[in-house]
């Protein structure tokens, strides 16, 4: 390729000082309760991008159904990506997302993997702060509710090749995440079968890449039928515990030489690399209390630790949830309990309050930033 001509023809990012916002004249959407990813804000942002004038300006304007190719790549095969962030108000009355940088160069991960085009995380973060400014009348006045940020990439490229786009839009819309699904703590219980596998070395497992979610549904559904609220993952011939659901997975035990320890797979390339994840890791390493390890784990060693009793807890982590205690898992005809802690001492439980104390700003924390 002709490398001065492309750069003469392309930009490499839009900028969020051009942005242009056009208001809603809708009332403000607000609702209490919910189910989760239905009721969106008032408004979106929507940025065009083509191979040949790059990226245009960025752009808030009111809710609506996009306009799209019916040949479109995104719909054909799958060329698109997401994030998934928040924004929590305080009880300081103020929002703030939860280190959404490192969001912002997740996305860009994702969009090197998917051929689609990149741009600079700052500026694309300083949009969504002002989306979030402009509908931050959505979000109640709760130290429960949560607004969920839905960043997304798509190839508009209205052809049926399987090539690289020339065309695209990145557009972000906001879910209202109500108080009562944020509360719902209740431990869950895993399906592991392994005739599934979520993702591969190679793969795309640590992209969010929409196909990467789809293609789990059936799985889901069949874990639903056996009375399980998620699919536990597993990789290999050894029965890798890989992650949980849509979520990374931690384990606190006392390992195989007497040491107490939590540990969580390593980041291989069939990890997504959860920022609730890196949060867990760099919080427990702070405490300096116990071993933290990004090591592989199998249902080998989980199996022998149960029977030795030195299972502790065991948790997966998302945004969406944040922690998700796991009650038990059925696996290969077994059915393993895991021991259930008193409120107190679960590690969990812990993790949970630090986290959301930096969340709702009780805490001051660099991890938050402010709308
Ligand atoms: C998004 C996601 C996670 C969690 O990532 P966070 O950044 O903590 O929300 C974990 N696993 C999978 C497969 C995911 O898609």
């Amino acid at each position: 390729m002709d490398a001065p001509t492309m750069k003469a023809c392309s930009i490499p990012s839009f900028k969020a000082t051009e942005l242009v916002i056009k208001r809603s004249t809708a009332p403000v959407n607000r609702h209490d309760t919910c189910a989760f990813g239905t009721v969106f804000t008032n408004h979106m942002l929507t940025i065009k991008w083509d191979a040949c004038e790059g990226w245009l300006s960025p752009l808030i304007q009111p809710f609506h159904n996009l306009p799209l190719h019916p040949a479109c790549s995104s719909l054909h095969y799958g060329v698109q990506l997401f994030e998934g962030l928040k924004a929590y108000r305080g009880a300081d009355n103020r929002l703030r997302l939860f280190r959404p940088m490192l969001n912002m160069e997740r996305m860009l991960v994702s969009a090197r993997r998917a051929c689609l085009p990149i741009f600079e995380a700052s500026e694309l973060l300083e949009c969504i702060r002002k989306l979030v400014e402009v509908d931050q009348d959505c979000v109640p006045c709760s130290d429960t509710a949560s607004l969920y940020i839905r960043p997304t990439l798509i190839s508009t490229e209205p052809s049926l090749a399987v090539q690289k786009p020339g065309r695209a839009l990145l557009f972000v819309i906001m879910s209202l995440v109500s108080s009562y699904f944020n509360a719902a703590t209740k431990d869950i219980s895993l399906w592991a079968d392994p005739k599934y596998t979520r993702a591969w070395e190679g793969g795309t497992g640590d992209c969010k890449m929409g196909g990467n979610y789809g293609s789990t549904l059936c799985a889901q559904y069949e874990a639903a039928e056996n009375g399980c609220q998620q699919v536990l993952w597993l990789y290999g011939e050894d029965h890798q515990i890989t992650e949980v659901g849509t979520m990374n997975i931690f384990v606190h035990w006392i390992n195989e030489d007497g040491e107490e320890e939590l540990a969580t797979p390593p980041l291989n390339g069939i990890i997504l690399p959860g920022v609730t994840r890196r949060s867990i890791l760099e919080l427990t390493r702070q405490w300096g209390e116990f071993k933290v390890t990004e090591r592989s784990l199998n249902m080998a060693q989980l199996q022998g630790a149960l029977k030795q009793g030195r299972v502790k807890q065991l948790f997966g982590s998302g945004t969406a949830c944040m922690i998700c205690p796991v009650a038990e898992i059925f696996y290969l005809g077994e059915h393993l309990r895991i021991p259930r802690q008193e409120k107190s001492s679960q590690l969990s439980a812990r993790i949970f309050k630090q986290l959301t104390d930096i969340q709702y700003g009780r805490t001051p924390s660099d991890w938050t930033f402010l709308v």
